[in-house]
């Protein structure tokens, strides 16, 4: 038998009721609470971010002492994307993670060549049937109450694949994004929310479990905690996908199993590490991005991303979109507020809100302002030319013609409601006079 390396998946463990009431025997300070997490997280996280390539090292050496899994370093996304084509062969269905490097910097790319792909993430809500997803929504997990103790106890590895050798083979391609990898023995781990990761593991002929650099952890103990703390600090998060989507479903299980013994017994394991512009990051000002362990609690609170989620076919988080940046593929963030609730919300605290201002400086010295930025950085010219022209001002406001104009130059969605200008400014009221 081949050996693989060992996968744990993580999931929300019902013990947690068993461990509080055992706790009423046990010193209160004997349990970890979220910022003593979030303390160790900075620690391990900073390791790999000073570390990075010793650590890449690290894992290609220990991977070598598995038969099982072939090992490829894939610098950018087209590369990575054509070994995937080179590994899945004549077999164009493939089964994907919600996993940001391989739903946003991948599948692109695999579309581009042919793949069919499909988020089985989605389809563990029984192909949409609505009142079974309202029900799985409803019952989602019963995970006690948010960030309390309870909470952070409430992620555990259950389920282990020492060897993957299942019964139930079927003829498709599972590409799984990687949450954490530990360099000191290769051990990899994934946060589960459904059943979909286990059950790609157990059926998909050929697994192809991507890696990015900045994934990789000194050892087994800081994987898990990476991994559960993506559970503990991300768990709000999941609801913002909760979100019937018909173009993903597709009925894995109904795939008929492979009959043949020998082909269920060889299934291909392939490991891409990837970077996709990653490592690049350490040194361009953006290194603190290394540090994000892709919770997606920045995109909680983040009051433009359900927009951005859907329009741009992302797995949305400010952090995602200021990757995706840097790797050229969407334009700045232009609609960011710069509210500050992403970097409240990051339990690594990255300053998201910065960044973000220097991903739009850097555009902007490149390429110059846009006509609807240079209108709409400045309110108080606007503001000026408003109340110079009232009422004229508002009557062509309301003008269709004249929104459908704003529309299209300055961005100003076509139903927004607009300001009424007065000629009398507040400054003139309050000293109660007129404008001149
Ligand atoms: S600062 Fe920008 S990216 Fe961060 S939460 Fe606010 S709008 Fe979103
Ligand atoms: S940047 Fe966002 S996804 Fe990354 S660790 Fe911070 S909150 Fe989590």
């Amino acid at each position: 038998m081949l050996k693989t390396p060992g996968i744990m998946v993580i999931e929300p463990s019902s013990e947690q009721g068993k461990r509080r009431a055992a706790g009423i025997f046990s010193r209160k300070d004997s349990y970890l609470d979220a910022e003593a997490i979030k303390t160790s997280l900075k620690d391990i996280r900073g390791y790999t971010k000073n570390n990075c390539v010793p650590l890449l090292d690290q894992l290609k050496r220990s991977l070598e002492q598995y038969s099982g899994v072939k090992v490829t370093f894939a610098e950018n996304a087209k590369n990575a994307a054509s070994r995937i084509k080179e590994i899945a062969g004549p077999t164009t269905l493939v089964s994907m993670n919600k996993s940001n490097v391989v739903v946003n910097e991948l599948r692109p790319e695999l579309h581009a060549m042919g793949l069919n792909t499909h988020l089985r993430y989605f389809t563990e809500f029984n192909n949409f049937d609505v009142e079974t997803f309202k029900k799985k929504v409803e019952d989602y997990w019963s995970v006690p109450g948010m960030h309390g103790r309870g909470l952070v106890e409430s992620f555990e590895v259950r389920k282990q694949f020492l060897r993957l050798n299942p019964s139930e083979v079927r003829d498709y391609v599972a590409i799984l994004g990687v949450n954490a990898a530990s360099a000191e023995d290769g051990t990899l781990y994934f946060l589960q929310h459904m059943s979909n990761i286990s059950k790609d593991l157990e059926q998909a002929r050929k697994i192809i479990l991507v890696v990015s650099v900045e994934k990789v952890l000194k050892d087994k103990e800081a994987a898990l905690l990476h991994t559960r703390s993506m559970g503990i600090f991300g768990l709000e998060s999941i609801l913002l996908d909760l979100n019937p989507n018909p173009a993903e479903a597709y009925d894995f299980d109904q795939l008929p199993v492979l009959p043949n013994i020998q082909e269920r017994e060889e299934r291909e394991v392939h490991l891409i590490i990837l970077d996709n512009g990653r490592t690049a990051l350490l040194n361009n000002g953006y290194q603190d991005l290394f540090l994000c362990i892709d919770c997606r609690a920045c995109a909680r609170q983040c009051p433009i991303g359900k927009h951005l989620m859907v329009e741009r076919g992302l797995v949305y988080s400010p952090k995602n979109y200021i990757l995706a940046f840097l790797q050229g593929k969407v334009p700045p963030l232009d609609e960011c507020l710069h509210c500050g609730r992403c970097e409240v919300e990051c339990p690594v605290g990255i300053d998201v809100p910065t960044l973000v201002w220097k991903t739009q400086i850097e555009y902007a010295q490149k390429h110059g302002r846009s006509l609807k930025k240079r209108l709409l950085d400045d309110p108080e010219i606007l503001a000026k030319m408003g109340t110079l022209t009232a009422p004229l001002a508002n009557w062509a406001g309301s003008l269709p013609i004249v929104k459908r104009i704003m529309e299209l130059t300055a961005g100003i969605h076509h139903q927004a409601s607009l300001p009424t200008f007065h000629r009398r400014t507040f400054k003139d009221w309050f000293k109660g006079g007129a404008r001149e």
